[in-house]
């Protein structure tokens, strides 16, 4: 078998929530959008629903029905881009919650589904998503008479915690919704690291369940594991991949192995990444092609038959960056080829 493995730790994401939850004296649902954040709605959730959780929240109607399918008729699920036109027949079926996040969602609501249970978004200055406050101001009374399940908002900077726009969110939420009795949410993990005044009756961590950052006591959760396809010998002088884009300045021993930028390992990582064997990092040398990366292990003693590329020296954060991006988007993108293997 020539696919990669990834190994995803289902005892390590019930532990960050658990984690997560603690640090809150409120109640703390779970973000499982793209697919449990690549890692897999139906294990993902059935595994938070063992811990209690009982509110999932998706981005999507249609992510809505393996989500449904895993954790059963009482679980709520809230959709997060609201109730959209064709979203009607999906959202009743599966009993799902829209958050309405603007005027025209919240009139087509009321049209189509008057007894369906709703939430509600506001923009507290990210513009985004989320109703305004003169739409807010406009519609306030009305909707809150209807019992929202949640009046929440999203902060754009919650990763970096002096930003001074969280206190500047914070203190437009409260001027949106003070005095109100629908429970409020505004907190996502960043929020959540950001100390009580942020976290309201309600927390939504989604990265942090999956090990990333700004969480930074995050128990890891995945691996990567890419099998060895090939093992070469070069002179000094030899060129590597596409573009000749790298030569070696010794004899070098170079293994080829198989994964590349189809299954989410960027072609941004050809500068300055490595793969481990064990602790030790080997460098990734030329350009990282579509189903193929080239690895110098020249200094290694014995030839491996896997190298990690996610693992306890490189967590999915500290390769993210040298892609370039961060550990969201690194996850999300991560293929459907590799082999999974659940533990935990
Ligand atoms: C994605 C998302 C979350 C979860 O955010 P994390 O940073 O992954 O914890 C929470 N709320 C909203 C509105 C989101 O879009």
């Amino acid at each position: 078998m020539s696919t990669g493995h990834l190994t995803i730790d289902l005892a390590a994401i019930a532990a960050n929530w658990r984690a997560l939850n603690a640090l809150t004296g409120c109640e703390t649902a779970a973000v499982i959008k793209a697919d449990a954040y690549g890692l897999g709605t139906e294990r993902v959730a059935k595994a938070l629903a063992k811990q209690g959780v009982r509110t999932f929240y998706v981005a999507m109607s249609e992510e809505g029905a393996a989500l449904r399918a895993a954790v059963g008729d009482k679980a709520q699920i809230r959709v997060l881009t609201g109730h959209m036109r064709g979203d009607t027949d999906i959202i009743a079926d599966l009993n799902l919650t829209p958050i309405l996040n603007s005027v025209d969602q919240i009139n087509r609501h009321f049209e189509t589904l008057p007894d369906q249970p709703f939430g509600l978004q506001l923009d507290t200055g990210m513009n985004r998503l989320g109703l305004e406050w003169d739409d807010w101001a406009a519609v306030a009374e009305a909707t809150l008479r209807r019992k929202p399940v949640v009046v929440m908002s999203h902060l754009a900077c919650a990763d970096e915690p002096d930003h001074p726009m969280n206190p500047y969110q914070l203190d437009v939420f409260h001027q949106m919704t003070d005095g109100i009795t629908t429970p409020r949410s505004l907190a996502a993990t960043g929020g959540i690291l950001l100390g009580p005044d942020y976290h309201f009756d309600e927390c939504r961590p989604g990265i942090g369940l999956y090990g990333g950052l700004p969480f930074d006591d995050a128990r890891p959760v995945v691996r990567l594991d890419l099998p060895v396809v090939q093992i070469r010998n070069l002179t000094a002088g030899e060129v590597v991949g596409y573009g000749n884009s790298w030569q070696a300045e010794r004899p070098t021993r170079l293994a080829t192995v198989a994964a590349g930028y189809a299954d989410g390992l960027h072609r941004t990582l050809s500068r300055g990444s490595a793969l481990f064997h064990g602790d030790t990092p080997c460098p990734l040398v030329g350009r990282v092609s579509m189903d193929l990366i080239t690895v110098d292990i020249t200094d290694l003693r014995d030839d491996p038959a896997s190298l990690a590329i996610i693992c306890g020296p490189q967590p999915v954060d500290r390769l993210a960056q040298s892609a370039g991006t961060i550990g969201y988007e690194f996850l999300t993108g991560l293929g459907h080829r590799y082999s999974r293997r659940y533990v935990g």
